[in-house]
């Protein structure tokens, strides 16, 4: 969508999002209201349209969105999206969707520990499809693969289980090799529990040529830590996904449940904590933003997220600002 169309959106239905610019814009240079999104952490189900999303993307200003498919056939689920859905969306909208190959599968999940520490079929199975479809050039990135995750039921039926996964194990390692081979990143949940920060530390530690992206701020990580990490691992960037801590928002809070080791970006309030700013533009080109709409109704809160992503980079540096918004993610998936 060029410049006008999003002036004209703004002109009917961008209440808040004009407020957004009358703060942002007295603070600094960027009107962050005018900057193109990339959406790097989207995610795909089964009852979710093109259309759809197209359609939000164009109200909220979104260039370009990630779509990871959810393969959860299951009763408290209603996923069960698809890689070729995602390819299908892609290639009917050129350039507003950049489809993965999806992570979230019932055969990799938290029951099949076993799939993760060694060889097995459903490994094998998993690898020799992904690089098919990675051969076909309409796939940009690998994940998410789910291996810390709390527990937590939302909209009704739907929810995520509790998942505890090994992180420097045999398939992961056997994934970051085909990130390697095909030149795209490799996305992970992990909540950074101290174990699992120890853990993930061992997979960078021998796999420094994969692409990896650590989702939800570096799995909601302290600003300290996250530094520690982007200064000893130059091929680790941390995605924003749902990180925005507005009512409805995913991560940006202390949800499901409070731990010791969840550090949040933003105050509730829209306004980044001096700290995280601080790692922002300490490392602008090391951040994605992400909007993580796993459930299909949570695309009903997609523009606040947006619009929230937008008032926090409005109190970053213009240049900042732009490589969160689009820049980096641009560079990551080889877009133009
Ligand atoms: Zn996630």
């Amino acid at each position: 969508m060029g410049f006008c169309a999003f002036v004209m959106i703004l002109g009917v239905s961008g209440f808040s999002l004009l407020n957004a610019v009358a703060s942002g814009a007295a603070d600094n240079q960027v009107n962050s209201n005018a900057l193109p999104i990339i959406d790097a952490h989207g995610h795909l189900n089964g009852d979710m349209s093109a259309e759809r999303l197209v359609q939000l993307m164009d109200v909220a200003g979104v260039k370009s969105m990630v779509l990871m498919a959810r393969y959860y056939q299951g009763a408290r689920d209603a996923g069960n999206g698809s890689d070729e859905q995602a390819l299908e969306f892609a290639r009917r909208f050129p350039g507003r969707f950049i489809p993965f190959v999806a992570g979230q599968r019932g055969d990799l999940g938290g029951r099949n520990r076993h799939v993760w520490e060694g060889p097995t079929q459903i490994g094998d199975n998993f690898l020799r499809q992904a690089e098919r479809k990675l051969q076909s050039g309409g796939y940009f990135g690998l994940g998410e693969f789910i291996l810390r995750h709390y527990d937590y039921s939302n909209f009704g039926t739907q929810g995520g289980n509790d998942v505890d996964l090994p992180v420097n194990s045999y398939l992961m390692h056997r994934i970051a090799g085909v990130g390697v081979t095909y030149s795209v990143p490799v996305l992970i949940h992990l909540e950074a529990e101290p174990d699992k920060v120890t853990a993930m530390a061992q997979l960078l530690d021998t796999q420094r040529g994969t692409k990896l992206v650590w989702a939800h701020n570096c799995g909601r990580s302290s600003a300290q830590q996250i530094r520690e990490f982007l200064t000893r691992y130059p091929n680790l960037m941390c995605d924003l996904g749902g990180m925005t801590a507005t009512q409805q928002g995913g991560y940006g809070r202390y949800w499901p449940k409070q731990t010791p080791w969840i550090h949040l970006i933003e105050d509730g309030m829209g306004k980044l904590f001096p700290e995280v700013k601080a790692l922002f533009e300490d490392f602008p080109n090391r951040f994605l933003l992400g909007t993580d709409a796993a459930h299909t109704p949570a695309l009903d809160f997609y523009v606040e997220r947006i619009t929230r992503f937008r008032e926090l980079l409005s109190q970053l540096r213009p240049v900042t600002a732009e490589n969160l918004a689009y820049g980096n993610a641009q560079r990551l998936f080889g877009l133009k």
